[in-house]
């Protein structure tokens, strides 16, 4: 523009010389580098406010962005804790569980719709064997949750995980494979073995894993006060309360399933000589002793039980009378022969023992009525009898109700 209007000037100057066109000319530059100076200053000026706009939407657009994550997440955190609160109201279930098995079923019908897996096994250990053994094992998965029969410890690599947990006693994490060990007294009771989870999930079943020990620990207890509770303390074997409980159970069974069983009474012959002999502390330790010559002479499935003070009794199921003799037959002879240690001597005791068999003594009632315990009642009184016979012949022999 300056130099367009210098142009006209200088073309009209040429044309009109004079000391007004002059003037007029130079007025003219002036305005034209004026104008130019402002116009100039005017752009940067919009320039520099066009940059700021620019910064500010920057600014603003950083700010959305760091906005947006924010909300995400406080939207993960909202998760969490609603994972958690879930995982608290779980841990209130896991209050009421006092086995295993209702473990399982909280984590199946619990802890499964709220905190996804495809398979979650609960390897539980017997630590009073050594090394470790694998007890029970429960799995959850989808179609529901069952005790794995027999607790066969898991084969090839998972069997490796299972053993480096036991012997590292931390916690595994590969992909979606978690494995805890739930540690009670400083030893591994209970190892979880996860499947399938989600790995977002990590912290939650990490809080999972630390109640459920807080809870294997209970179950523990409570099977000791049981195990208190049933069993009795010099020799081992079921109280006689318990024993009861177990020989009805026993009876509907082998009605059901038309079984027939074997019930024993055992007492040693003059025992009460023998107290008088060597003392009450070594009776007592010949009965200990007594007790597991017992156990070694039956097996799992058989319930004994102390009935009297030297007097055992016996359930053998599913057996018959000849089988029964022979059982009887071997615990009166291994007791014969057994050698008692009682301080620095060695004692012998012989017992005699009574049979009465179901449902070959019954055979007016075959099918129980509605007390069973009368039943049981019945066939403890016919094996008592026999054993009062097998005395009455000499003690140290088997009598079976039958020969009365
Ligand atoms: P038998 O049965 O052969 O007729 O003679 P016995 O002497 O064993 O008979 P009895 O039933 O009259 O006596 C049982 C004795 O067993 C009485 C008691 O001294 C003893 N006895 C019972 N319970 C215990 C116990 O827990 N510890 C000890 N050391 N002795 C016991
Ligand atoms: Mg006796
Ligand atoms: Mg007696």
């Amino acid at each position: 523009a300056a130099f367009l209007t210098f142009g006209i000037y200088f073309f009209y100057f040429v044309r009109h010389p004079s000391f007004e066109a002059i003037v007029f000319g130079l007025e003219n530059l002036l305005f034209v580098y004026a104008f130019s100076l402002y116009r100039r200053r005017g752009f940067s000026k919009f320039r520099l406010e066009a940059e700021h706009c620019q910064k500010a939407l920057t600014e603003f657009q950083k700010l959305k962005e760091k906005h947006q994550s924010r909300l995400e997440s406080l939207h993960h955190l909202e998760k969490q804790v609603a994972g958690l609160l879930n995982l608290f109201e779980i841990a209130r279930d896991f209050n009421d569980c006092l086995s295993f098995e209702a473990l399982a079923r909280i984590l199946y019908e619990r802890v499964m719709p709220q905190l996804p897996f495809r398979r979650f096994r609960l390897i539980v250990l017997d630590k009073n064997i050594s090394p470790p053994q694998v007890q029970k094992i429960y799995s959850v998965a989808s179609g529901g949750f069952e005790e794995l029969i027999p607790p066969d410890m898991p084969s090839g690599s998972e069997r490796d995980l299972v053993e480096d947990v036991l012997q590292t006693k931390r916690m595994f994490q590969e992909g979606e494979i978690l494995l805890f060990p739930l540690i009670v007294d400083r030893e591994i009771d209970v190892v979880l073995f996860i499947e399938g989870t989600q790995v977002d999930d990590l912290t939650k079943f990490e809080v999972l894993a630390a109640y459920m020990t807080l809870q294997v620990r209970k179950i523990r207890l409570y099977e000791t006060v049981k195990e208190l509770a049933i069993r009795d303390g010099l020799t081992g074997v079921f109280v006689r309360r318990h024993f009861l409980e177990r020989f009805e159970e026993e009876l509907k069974r082998s009605t059901k399933y038309n079984l027939s069983l074997a019930v024993l009474m055992l007492d040693i012959d003059h025992f009460k000589r023998y107290n008088d002999a060597y003392g009450h502390l070594a009776g007592d330790a010949t009965l200990k002793q007594a007790a597991s010559v017992l156990k070694e002479n039956l097996r799992k499935v058989d319930i004994v039980g102390r009935y009297g003070g030297e007097e055992f009794a016996i359930v053998i199921p599913e057996t018959h009378r000849s089988e029964a003799v022979e059982v009887a037959e071997r615990i009166r002879s291994s007791l014969a022969r057994h050698n008692f240690k009682v301080y620095n001597d060695h004692t012998r005791v012989t017992v005699s023992i009574g049979i009465a068999l179901f449902p070959e003594h019954l055979q007016n009632s075959l099918s129980l009525g509605p007390e069973v315990s009368e039943t049981v009642n019945q066939l403890i009184q016919m094996a008592d009898k026999a054993l009062y016979q097998a005395k009455e012949e000499g003690r140290n022999r088997v009598v079976l109700f039958t020969d009365l």
